[in-house]
């Protein structure tokens, strides 16, 4: 019986040993996701938060779609009239799931800002963020003045015949850099390389050798300006693992560059931490050794 007991013990002693190793190997941050408080978001802040808690998240960050871009330049995003993210129902709720949640997940209430050049929305974020204060802000690029460019019409002339890549990307990495320069506040620079997810090119990606000195411009400001560059695992079309690829994060890394944090960009359960294993193995390639979290002003490094 004493036999038995002891080995027991030390069964369940080894399995603790390994349990917490493959925690501490394995912190889980998800910083950028949706729920149906969203217009594009499928699942409810209660299923989500509770898939990524089963699945260990440790930092769990949602934020919502605020599209002051698409409201004050009149963007048709979908065939049918954009439904805005409330905000007043979403902060309220999502306060609350964070209490609940308080010591088992860290739940980051945020929200992505959509950028656009226009001082009246600018003006409209500022004040959004001294309204909710939200946790961490993604400052994102989706549309030009004409629409998203994950409906196409970025890409076309007004005659319906595709405009010249580099002209595009170009224009694209060129408002990147403005959106960095805004003056209300925010923390992560959200899914770099965005138009590649969804142009219309035999050859879609953005290399860095390409668009050297607008992609330096851009990393140059999210270092000097302290933000976070977010690694995205979101990229339907398949052009590469994340946005932004293996070679900006490189130059980004190369010119001094260390603060990046993880999205997998979810609007439903099951993309909760998508590709999250493979591209913390490049990130460690790379060089980088922690993941960046946002929380109130504060930088927290969570080991990759
Ligand atoms: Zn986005």
């Amino acid at each position: 019986m004493r036999k038995r007991f002891f080995c027991r013990r030390a069964l369940a002693k080894i399995r603790g040993v390994c349990y917490n190793y493959c925690i501490m190997k394995r912190i889980l941050t998800d910083v950028h996701t949706y729920t149906t408080f969203s217009p594009d978001g499928r699942d409810s802040i209660e299923d989500m938060l509770s898939c990524a808690h089963a699945m260990g998240v440790k930092y769990y960050g949602i934020s919502e779609h605020f599209d002051f871009d698409v409201l004050v330049n009149n963007i048709q995003v979908f065939d049918h009239p954009y439904r805005h993210t409330d905000s007043a129902a979403y902060f309220s709720k999502a306060r609350q799931m964070q209490t609940q949640y308080a010591g088992k997940m860290c739940v980051l209430v945020g929200g992505e800002y959509g950028y656009t050049d226009t001082a009246e929305a600018h003006g409209m974020y500022q004040k959004h963020y001294d309204t909710y204060r939200p946790d961490f802000v993604v400052n994102s690029l989706h549309n030009l003045i004409n629409g998203d460019y994950c409906r196409g019409k970025p890409f076309k002339k007004p005659d319906g015949s595709y405009r010249d890549k580099e002209e595009v990307y170009g224009e694209y990495f060129d408002l990147v850099l403005r959106s960095t320069q805004v003056e209300y506040p925010w923390d992560i620079l959200g899914h770099v390389s965005y138009c590649t997810r969804y142009a219309p090119y035999e050859d879609r990606r953005a290399r860095w050798v390409d668009y050297a000195d607008a992609i330096d411009a851009i990393l140059k400001e999210v270092i000097a300006r302290d933000k976070i560059l977010e690694v995205n695992s979101s990229n339907k079309q398949g052009v590469s693992l994340m946005l932004p690829d293996t070679d900006i994060l490189e130059r980004y890394f190369e010119l001094g560059g260390r603060k990046i944090s993880f999205a997998s960009d979810a609007h439903f359960i099951s993309r909760i931490c998508e590709h999250r294993d493979e591209i913390a193995d490049i990130l460690k390639a790379i060089g980088f050794e922690y993941i960046t979290v946002p929380r109130c002003g504060e930088h927290i490094k969570v080991e990759i």
